[in-house]
């Protein structure tokens, strides 16, 4: 299956503004009165990624192998990138035109060693 970046925000927009926890939808579009939502899906997000470090320094410490520890590494991961495009999705970022900005940024900040 392949899916494109547009396409998996659309899912999850749809997913999330027909979901809702204690009457407060999943989908709140931020505006400028809307910088502590913005700030618990911020803190959410490292949440993830906090989840993901932290099966990797078990496979770092020996507990784990990095094969057997790949399934749940893989699931942080994708609890991260959910956050991320939530994030992107309710606070109005267009992360193609970004992403694409950035790699033509990323190309003069590391120029090719010849
Ligand atoms: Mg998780």
């Amino acid at each position: 299956m392949s899916l494109t970046l547009d396409e998996i925000k659309k899912i999850q927009k749809n997913f999330d503004q027909s979901h809702s926890v204690d009457g407060r939808s999943f989908y709140v579009s931020v505006g400028e009165e809307d910088a502590a939502y913005l700030e618990h899906m911020a803190v959410c997000l490292i949440g993830e990624v906090g989840e993901f470090c932290n099966v990797l320094k078990k496979v770092v410490r020996g507990d784990l192998s990095l094969v057997d520890a790949k399934p749940d590494l893989s699931e942080e991961l994708t609890d991260s990138f959910i956050y991320l495009i939530k994030i992107a999705n309710q606070f109005g970022v267009d992360l193609e035109a970004e992403f694409l900005a950035k790699v033509e940024k990323n190309k003069v900040r590391f120029k090719l060693e010849e």
